[in-house]
């Protein structure tokens, strides 16, 4: 059990994204004058990943929008940036950290919030035309990649999850041609179930966009940008044309600098309740899994309000050391925005959980679903009906039951 941070204490943060930055304003926040260190391997200063996919591919939004601080701004946390320098190696016993330029930062306290890498197809390694999207150089490669092939360009987006979805709706909208290639059967059904993975797809449908599901990809041959197409064969044998291939498959935790740290990874850094991975170490956001004591099970959420709550709740417990340190138990919250309609999910559900469509309908494209586990209610979706299910969040957060959820709809 350890005690507090004393008010000099030199505190390292590696990750300069949402949970890294968050972590380390709260650390500020709190009044910490000591020493705070970011260490990102970006050479950016920290910007915002949900526009990647949506205004800042099409288009609408410039740079500037998307960084978390105008340059000033930082100035004034007192922070000290490392940017462009990877992290390689940890040393919690030592408390120390080995950087990619061989040198070694000493450490009080640190916070882990190295989020995740997009995965890549084996036979299908970005390049220019074929991108993966997680960094604001993939978004800027697929930029170029659609200015290249120009008006009407031909895109295949492979994977049907929010990558695939978000950007084949931005596509749509510049005026590509699109088609989508899905391992499952239905699109989103491990996240948010078949039935409401089901109204998801007919998005893509009402728009025109071509739906291949239940398909892998087995090899994609060709393709130049601005010249010759890809063709992307599938696993029923058939093949499709595209000037751009863009691979959203999922991502794994970006753990690999921590191999050999004696820290427990397992899909994530193992945290426990209060966000501590090993003494004076807290992880937070994409890259943490740890034990939520409302849901009752470890979670490792990827999604934007974790990265935003779970870096300050990170830094928190770690200046308070762990005897004070709170549990962190949010209510898991995300939101995607496809083809004008907004997905909102508050809760955590369970592909075996019951739905009912409390308001609105399928046909509509406008609904509110709960997802009913045994007698409780698990999680509330929304499509296009915001305000009606924020009601939902304190039933959530007080587990309420399902009856008491029905009654107030
Ligand atoms: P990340 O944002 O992944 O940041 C981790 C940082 O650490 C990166 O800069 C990485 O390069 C760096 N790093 C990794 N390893 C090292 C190392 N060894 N040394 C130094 N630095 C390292 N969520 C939603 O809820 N709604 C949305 O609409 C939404 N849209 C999204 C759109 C896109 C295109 C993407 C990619 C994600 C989207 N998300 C969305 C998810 C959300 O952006 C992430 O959950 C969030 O960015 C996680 O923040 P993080 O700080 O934990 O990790
Ligand atoms: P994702 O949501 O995990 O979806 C990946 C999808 O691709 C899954 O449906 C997966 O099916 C499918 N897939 C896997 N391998 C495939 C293959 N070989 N061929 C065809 N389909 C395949 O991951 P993502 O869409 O890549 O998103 C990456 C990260 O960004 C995630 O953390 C996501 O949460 C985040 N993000 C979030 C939002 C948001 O919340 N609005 C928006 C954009 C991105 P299986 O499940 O069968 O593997």
């Amino acid at each position: 059990m350890s005690e507090p941070l004393p008010g000099d204490a030199t505190v390292v943060v590696v990750g300069a994204s949402l949970a890294g930055l968050r972590a380390a304003e709260e650390i500020r926040h709190q009044g910490h004058a000591g020493p705070v260190l970011i260490v990102g391997d970006e050479i950016h200063a920290p910007y915002d990943r949900p526009p990647l996919s949506k205004q800042f591919l099409a288009g609408t939004w410039d740079v500037l929008r998307i960084h978390h601080h105008a340059p000033d701004q930082l100035d004034t946390l007192g922070l000290d940036f490392r940017l462009g320098m990877r992290a390689t190696g940890l040393d919690p016993v030592g408390h120390s950290l080995a950087l990619d330029d061989g040198s070694e930062l000493a450490y009080d306290g640190l916070v882990i919030a190295t989020g995740a890498r997009a995965r890549t197809l084996p036979h299908a390694e970005p390049a220019p035309g074929i991108r993966t999207l997680r960094t604001l150089d993939d978004c800027l490669g697929l930029r170029a990649d659609l200015a290249a092939a120009g008006e009407g360009a031909r895109v295949v987006v492979i994977g049907a999850g929010f990558i695939g979805a978000e950007v084949a709706s931005t596509c749509h909208g510049l005026g590509c041609v699109v088609t989508v290639v899905e391992a499952l059967a239905t699109p989103l059904a491990r996240v948010i179930g078949e039935a409401m993975g089901t109204a998801c797809a007919g998005l893509h449908l009402d728009a025109g966009v071509a739906l291949r599901l239940g398909v892998g990809v087995t090899s994609i041959v060709g393709g130049r940008p601005g010249g010759s197409p890809f063709t992307v064969h599938l696993s029923d044998g058939s093949a499709g044309e595209g000037d751009v291939v863009v691979v959203g498959i999922g991502v794994d935790p970006a753990v690999d600098w921590l191999t050999g740290s004696g820290l427990t990874l397992d899909d994530g850094v193992c945290c426990d309740e209060r966000l501590f991975a090993a003494d004076r170490v807290v992880a937070a956001g994409d890259v943490a899994r740890w034990h939520h004591r409302g849901v009752g099970t470890d979670l490792r959420l990827e999604h934007w309000t974790n990265a935003a709550e779970g870096g300050p709740a990170a830094a928190r417990n770690l200046l308070a050391g762990s005897k004070a340190a709170e549990p962190y138990a949010p209510v898991p919250f995300f939101w995607s925005d496809q083809y004008g309609a907004k997905i909102q999910m508050i809760g955590r559900p369970d592909p075996d959980d019951e739905v009912v469509v409390v308001d609105g309908s399928v046909e509509e494209r406008k609904l509110v679903a709960l997802y009913r586990r045994g007698d409780r209610l698990a999680a509330a979706l929304a499509i296009s009906r915001p305000r009606q299910l924020m009601g939902y969040r304190p039933l959530l957060a007080a587990g309420a039951s399902f009856a008491e959820a029905l009654a107030s709809s």
